[in-house]
Order: C-alpha cells, then structure tokens, then sequence
C-alpha cells in the first residue's frame, strides 16, 4: 500500500458516481485508494470491484440477500459486513480519511451523518441528505470541524468559482441545467411520457433516480435546497439557467457584475477527482475541452412547464425546517411510484407540491423528527397514488 494515500471509504460503489470513483481512484496511482465499497442489490459487481480494489471491508446493507449469495471469491483480507449499520461502521473507522456518500436517496442519511460525526470529511454526492437535513448537517460540520466537498457537478462548479472571491462579495449563484430529455416539451406532450422516454437522458448517464429527477426538473428543486445550505446562500440569490450542452457547470456572480464559471465536459469523474484531492489538483482521467473544433454554449431561462418545480425548490430553501425533508421522501416516493408504472409523469410535482402544503411545518426540527416526516410523506405518496 502506498505511503501518504488517501483511503476512501465509497459508499455505493455499485451505482453510477460509485463506479465513476472507482475509475478515479484506479487511475490515481495509489494515490487514492478504495478502502471500503458497499452495495444494495448488485453483489457481482461488488464482487468484482472487491477483486480488483482489495478493499479492507465490503458492505452489502441488505443481510438477507447477502446471505444467499456465493462471498468465497471474496479476495482473503476483504471482511464482509452486511446491514445498513455497517455502513456507519465502516465511515468511522480511523483508517478511513474521506467518505464518498454515493448511496442514492435518504438511505444515504445515516452513513453520511456518522462520519461528518466522527470528524471525517465527506465528498457529498447524495444530495438528498442535505435536502432533507440541510441546517442540522451543515451546523454538524462545523462543530465537528470537518469538510463538506460537494460532487454534484454544479455544486462543484460553484465550491471552485467561490474561490474567486470573499462570501460576502458574492451576488448570485446560478445553477446550470442541462433541461433533461423533455426540454422543448408541450405541457400536453408530457402528459404521454413513457418511463423508457424519463429514463433516456441526452447529456448525462446517471442512476435511474436522478435520470427521472432530471426530467421532471426535481433534480434541480433539490439542488437549489442543496445549495442553499451548502453555500449558506439565501434562496432568492440562487438562479437556473437551461444550458442544454452541459458544459459550463455553475456559475458564481461577485457584486461587481464578475461571473466565474468552471467549464469541462460532462463527466462526474472531474467533480469526484476535485472531491477527492482537494485542496490540490492532479492530473486526472475526466475528459477535457476540446478547443480545436468550434462549438457553442447556450443559455436560456427555464420554461414555464419547468417553473413548478423550481418553485418547490425555492419555496423550501427559503423555508428550511421540516420542508426539504418533506419534499425530498414525497418526490423519491413519486418518483418510485412513477418507476412502478403507478403515478403519470406529469403527477410527480404535484404530488410534492400537495403533500408539501399538508404537512405541518415546524422551523427547527430534530432528525429523529425529519426521520418520522419522511416515513409520513412516503406513505402520502402511497395514499395520492391510490385515490
Ligand atoms: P445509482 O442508482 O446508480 O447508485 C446508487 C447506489 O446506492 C448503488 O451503489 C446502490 O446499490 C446503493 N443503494 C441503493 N439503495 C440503497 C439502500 N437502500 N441502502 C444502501 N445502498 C443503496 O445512483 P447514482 O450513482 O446515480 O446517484 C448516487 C447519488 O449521487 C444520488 O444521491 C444522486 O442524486 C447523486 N448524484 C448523482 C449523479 C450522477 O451523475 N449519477 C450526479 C450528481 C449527484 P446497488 O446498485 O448495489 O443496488
Ligand atoms: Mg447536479
């Protein structure tokens, strides 16, 4: 093992960011290295990266599925834990000196929150857990005096472009969006969105919960909430702007009227890499511009189908509290019961909208109190899908 390497604990090694990571850190030359990988439901794929990585621990969070499965080709010096608990075991460990949160939805939580608890620094792709814990996550942080180091591309961008100058120089932030599949959509076209149709996203390759919270514009509702807290930005100083080309990232706008962007191709290896080795930059294997060959970079503002969603994403981080945690389990819960064939498309957002209206604010919840409001929003959900 080499001298002075970063041991990265990856937290859904299985999924999309997860296996982007493994890319960075197998091209890093020892500089980084997998210490502990986990999956859900795909134990080959865990098998194999366990071979090839020789992790110290593999984490597979459902024990029943686990057990059924053939571990023998695990490599000798790789332990198996299994159970979500294992999870939070693995991210305290005091050989692990980051924690990739790679786990998608609020399943991502508990993991994310032990190891900010234990003082590691976390290179943050589950974003849903600052949508839902946003305030408590961020002021956990800074008790424990660790590091939050944003993966979502466009909050990367902005974590690079707000080295340009002081926190209190910054205007605005402006948030890229790619428009997803269904940009130049009619309301009345995307009344027929097929679940095939949500899921074939034009720019970027990503798991199937982000894919369709893409299309439906929730993906940047909860970037906005992420933002707000991440940045410590009041909500009506962070904008979107379509960018259909997904090559400008992010945008930070100074009070002067400067606006500092961070531009690359699209490809989730650069903002894990900066993750990763921050505060120092390597060479690295994300793909790079091409300055040789013309090309053109678009910006227009959001469509009116696209608003209410983005009305939601406003509307909770400037409410904070119980909000974010209601809007993130009623659109993962939509968004499954939309993935089932169960809920229309179009009925995604509203049915966020509504079940964010019904429930009952409070301004300073505790997690335990987050973590009952998202149980009552998922079942919402089930009630608005079954009437
Ligand atoms: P994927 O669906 O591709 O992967 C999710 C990972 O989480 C897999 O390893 C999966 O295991 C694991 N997982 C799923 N459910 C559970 C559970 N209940 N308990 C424990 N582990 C679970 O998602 P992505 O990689 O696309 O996204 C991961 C996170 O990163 C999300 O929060 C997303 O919003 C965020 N993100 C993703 C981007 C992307 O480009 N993909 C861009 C920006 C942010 P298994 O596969 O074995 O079932
Ligand atoms: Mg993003």
């Amino acid at each position: 093992m080499a001298e002075n390497c970063k041991q990265i604990a990856v937290l859904g090694s299985t999924g999309s960011i997860g296996t982007s990571a493994l890319e960075v850190i197998a091209a890093s030359g020892g500089r980084l290295q997998a210490i502990a990988l986990s999956a859900h439901s795909q134990f080959d794929r865990l098998l194999k990266q366990a071979q090839e990585f020789q992790p110290r621990w593999v984490v597979v969070t459902d024990p029943q599925a686990a057990e059924a499965f053939d571990w023998s080709a695990l490599p000798v010096d790789t332990e198996l834990l299994t159970g979500s608990e294992a999870l939070c075991e693995v991210a305290i460990r005091d050989e692990v000196d980051l924690v990739l949160a790679a786990i998608v939805g609020r399943a991502g939580l508990e993991s994310t929150w032990a190891a900010i608890e234990n003082k590691k620094p976390v290179a943050l792709a589950n974003k849903e857990t600052m949508v839902m814990a946003g305030p408590l996550v961020t002021k956990l942080a800074e008790e424990r005096d660790t590091v939050l180091l944003p993966v979502d591309s466009e909050h990367s961008a902005i974590f690079q472009a707000l080295q340009s100058g002081k926190s209190n120089e910054v205007a605005r932030l402006v948030l890229t969006a790619s428009g997803g599949p269904f940009r130049d959509y009619s309301t009345e076209q995307l009344k027929n969105v097929t679940i095939a149709e949500a899921l074939d996203h034009p720019v970027w390759e990503m798991g199937p919960k982000i894919t369709i919270d893409s299309a439906t514009m929730m993906n940047k509702a909860l970037e906005i909430v992420e933002a707000r807290w991440m940045f410590g930005i009041n909500a009506e100083r962070i904008e979107v702007a379509i960018h259909p080309q997904s090559v400008v990232h992010s945008m930070v706008e100074y009070v002067d009227g400067s606006v500092v962007a961070q531009l690359s191709p699209p490809d989730m290896r650069l903002p894990i890499q900066v993750a990763f080795d921050y505060p120092h930059r390597f060479m690295g294997i994300a793909s790079r511009m091409d300055w040789q060959h013309g090309f053109s970079l678009d910006f227009w503002p959001p469509s009116e189908s696209q608003l209410p969603a983005l009305e939601l994403g406003h509307q909770c981080a400037s409410a904070g509290g119980t909000s974010g945690a209601v809007l993130n389990a009623a659109n993962e819960a939509a968004v499954g019961a939309f993935l089932a064939g169960e809920l229309h498309f179009t009925e995604i957002v509203p049915a966020c909208r509504s079940i964010l209206e019904m429930h009952s604010f409070d301004a300073n919840p505790t997690l335990s109190q987050l973590i009952k409001l998202d149980r009552w929003a998922r079942e919402e959900v089930t009630r608005w899908v079954c009437a």
